[in-house]
């Protein structure tokens, strides 16, 4: 191990859900650090617009990003990009986060917000053109479809969002869904339909993606559910939307998680673990939204901060103590 630091909050990840927990650890003057493998942002990232965070009718994904991770910094919360490999509690309580680079990272309280990782169809061809026409972040790759014409596979909110935003730059998108029914909320449906760019294929899986000599994705191998009917569909990229995994394997040991594998917390976001909370995309609960990542998040910062006074008030865990205030 390369070397070992202490802080008295650790999160797991900057997403919204982290960002605003590390806001209210710093404001609660608790040495925090997120840890993230990324930029700081989640899926905030994968997101060209927000119009459903209250007090902002229309911002950037990226834009909430940079105002979250200021805004965390602002009172104090450090940030490293590192990706942790584990969580594990120890013997005395604490918690301590390894990392790829072999650092050690120890803090009485942890909070996961960590996520989740998109679901691959698992079908012949998506892994070899990953990145060559296979892609799950319109954001990243949909200006690389100027004039062409793209699949979108999935039926929910992300899907039918992003086969909206990639008409900016494809000619022509087809949305593949599994079934007869979108499970998208209405308005983004509505968007759906009333863009002459967009066609539905319904009942429809892809089984298979081809591509060229110059190993780029060309064609698509599709089946209609109902008919059985198999279709070549002719597109140069095909992106996937069809849910993420939480990503929970991190932890050493048990937590409690619903039959999904999202991590199961009581109401103050503390897991089954003592000392451990989870926010955001990552815990079961009934809908996964920025506005619900936040409050999360401030839950649990505040759940932490008040799980390390009782640990101080009975003696246990050793405290640091920030010095100095947050910058204003
Ligand atoms: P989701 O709501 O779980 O939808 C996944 C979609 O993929 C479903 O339509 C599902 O079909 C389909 N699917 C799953 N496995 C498949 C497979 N193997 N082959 C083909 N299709 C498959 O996931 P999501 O759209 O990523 O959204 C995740 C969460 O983020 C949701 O809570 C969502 O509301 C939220 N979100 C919100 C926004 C927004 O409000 N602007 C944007 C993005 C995400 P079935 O319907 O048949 O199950």
């Amino acid at each position: 191990m390369s070397k070992t630091d202490e802080y008295e909050v650790l999160i797991i990840g900057a997403g919204p859900a982290g960002m605003t927990a590390a806001m209210y650890c710093g404001r609660a003057m608790l040495r925090t650090l997120v840890l993230e493998r990324g930029l700081a942002g989640g899926e905030l990232l994968n997101t060209e617009v927000i119009e459903d965070y209250p007090g902002f009718e229309h911002i950037l994904g990226w834009e909430l990003a940079q105002k979250f991770e200021s805004h965390a910094k602002k009172f104090g919360a450090e940030f490293v990009q590192e990706t942790v490999t584990c969580v594990r509690k120890q013997d005395d309580g604490t918690f301590e986060a390894e990392t790829e680079s072999g650092t050690l990272y120890r803090a009485p309280a942890v909070i996961l917000t960590a996520g989740g990782t998109p679901v691959k169809l698992g079908i012949p061809g998506e892994l070899e053109y990953a990145g060559k026409g296979v892609s799950y972040c319109a954001i990243c790759d949909g200006a690389f479809f100027k004039g062409q014409t793209i699949a979108v596979v999935g039926g929910g909110d992300a899907a039918v969002e992003e086969a909206d935003f990639l008409t900016r730059y494809a000619e022509k998108v087809y949305l593949i869904h599994r079934r007869d029914e979108l499970r998208a909320s209405k308005i983004l449906q509505k968007r759906l339909f009333e863009n002459p760019k967009i066609t539905v294929l319904w009942d429809t899986v892809v089984e298979k993606v081809e591509g060229d000599a110059q190993g780029l994705v060309t064609n698509l191998k599709t089946r209609d559910v109902k008919t059985q009917e198999e279709r070549d569909l002719a597109v140069s990229g095909i992106f996937v939307f069809i849910g993420f995994r939480p990503n929970t394997g991190i932890v050493e040991g048990h937590v409690a998680h619903d039959d999904l594998g999202y991590v199961v917390t009581d109401q103050n976001m503390e897991t089954s673990m003592k000392g451990l909370f989870a926010a955001g995309d990552l815990r079961a609960q009934l809908t996964r939204q920025v506005t619900t990542a936040a409050g999360d998040g401030t839950t649990a910062a505040i759940a932490a901060e008040k799980y390390l006074k009782a640990l101080k008030d009975e003696g246990g865990v050793p405290m640091i103590v920030r010095t100095g205030g947050y910058a204003v």
